[in-house]
């Protein structure tokens, strides 16, 4: 899910090496760096003012700041989390990180959570819902405004993993597809995840969490004793400002015409493996509603296994035993072209 970096995010990156967003005091051109990339993301995200966040590591971390805000901001004794089968595996980690108890609600045909099992779940222990916005093996995106309102009925937050997605779905409508909204235009979502190291040509790495409200953070802050700020929200201590000022110079240069004719290429890519999959009859298990796309024949693994070892670099995905290709903007038609002539040979 990683492409290769804009030439003006290495060279950003390389100009910031020694930048620590950690202690922002003594680097306060990177923490304004920090500060604009997040704006820009919160602009894109219809982010209200007051919007706030960092850019961290990656999905993980920054998935694991918002169960962590939501843990704590809570205060409930057995502390849960309802999650959609489809969610990112570093849910796990995160949840067996801060003991929280995972509730996974299962999915629809079209590999959506199901948003009556969700509201059958929630309960006074839950801390938080989390919604995908694009789910990492599918590119699936859950009901968000449903789950939004099932957060604000019950008075708990929403997170949407968009750490894929964040980068993709906000030019697809503008492109004629179909998008469902996603975002913080919801009441409900209060925390999303937006990777720039995956759909951001950002250096790795780049993960980045953004908050409704800066209220929601004081409950994760820690006294820094002896750093030039009094306390700090990230869990990182150190962190780098490289990524970030990479992160920002690829909003400044691309802009959202740059990245809206990125998306525009992927996408025409993805419909076009898409239908030369159908035609040479594999089984495509989503309808991609972004540049993933997941397919099976008769023996999958054994596919991918071929494939793989003939140059091509497929994931397959166990539980849905499918092979999975994510079309990142470093490919071209070509690739597509050679791809599916490999499949035909
Ligand atoms: N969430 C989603 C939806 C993802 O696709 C990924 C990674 O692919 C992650 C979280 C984790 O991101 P990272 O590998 O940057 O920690």
């Amino acid at each position: 899910m990683c492409t290769s970096p804009l030439s003006i995010a290495k060279l950003a990156h390389n100009m910031f090496l020694e930048g620590n967003l950690g202690d922002p005091g003594l680097f306060p051109g990177s923490a304004r760096l920090e500060r604009e990339a997040i704006v820009s993301l919160a602009e894109l995200l219809h982010g209200p003012t007051g919007t706030t966040g960092f850019i961290v590591s990656g999905g993980t971390e920054a998935n694991l700041m918002a169960m962590y805000a939501a843990r704590n901001a809570a205060h409930v004794d057995s502390p849960e989390v309802v999650v959609p089968e489809s969610a990112h595996f570093s849910f796990d980690k995160v949840c067996d990180m801060l003991n929280l108890k995972i509730v996974t609600v299962p999915l629809d045909a079209d590999f959506r959570v199901n948003p009556g099992a969700v509201r059958q779940v929630v309960t006074k222990r839950t801390v938080a819902i989390v919604g995908n916005a694009g789910s990492a093996e599918l590119g699936a995106v859950d009901p968000i405004e449903a789950l939004s309102k099932i957060a604000v009925e019950h008075g708990v937050p929403l997170h949407v993993d968009a750490a894929f997605g964040g980068l993709v779905l906000p030019f697809l409508k503008e492109l004629g597809y179909s998008a469902p909204e996603f975002d913080f235009g919801l009441a409900g979502v209060q925390s999303v995840t937006v990777d720039p190291h995956k759909m951001g040509f950002s250096t790795i790495p780049a993960g980045g969490i953004l908050f409704r409200k800066s209220q929601g953070l004081q409950c994760i802050k820690t006294q820094t004793p002896y750093l030039t700020e009094e306390t700090q929200c990230t869990f990182v201590g150190t962190r780098p400002a490289a990524s970030a000022a990479a992160s920002w110079a690829v909003f400044e240069s691309l802009g959202r015409e740059g990245f809206r004719k990125t998306v525009k290429r992927c996408m025409e890519l993805t419909t076009l493996l898409y239908e030369g999959l159908e035609e040479e009859g594999f089984e495509v298990l989503l309808r991609p509603q972004m540049n993933i796309v997941a397919f099976r024949n008769a023996n999958p693994r054994l596919l991918a296994d071929k494939l793989n070892k003939s140059g091509w670099r497929v994931s397959f995905v166990p539980r849905l035993n499918c092979v999975r290709v994510v079309v990142m903007p470093h490919l071209k038609r070509q690739h597509i072209s050679d791809f599916l002539e490999t499949l035909r040979t």
